[in-house]
């Protein structure tokens, strides 16, 4: 498990999320999908990339 930390666009929190080893974005290229806890809606983002 990793954690992944990013901005919310829709209420600017920044929240937490962990994910699975094998879940975790291959390439810069790909994104993945996360149920936001601060908004509930999905947000598709790159792990890789993370906001700190
Ligand atoms: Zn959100």
């Amino acid at each position: 498990m990793r954690a992944f930390t990013f901005a919310c666009q829709i209420t600017n929190l920044i929240v937490q999320e962990w994910i699975d080893d094998d879940k975790y974005c291959a390439t810069e290229n790909e994104f993945q999908c996360f149920v936001c806890l601060a908004c509930s809606r999905l947000h598709w983002m790159n792990s890789r990339l993370e906001n700190s």
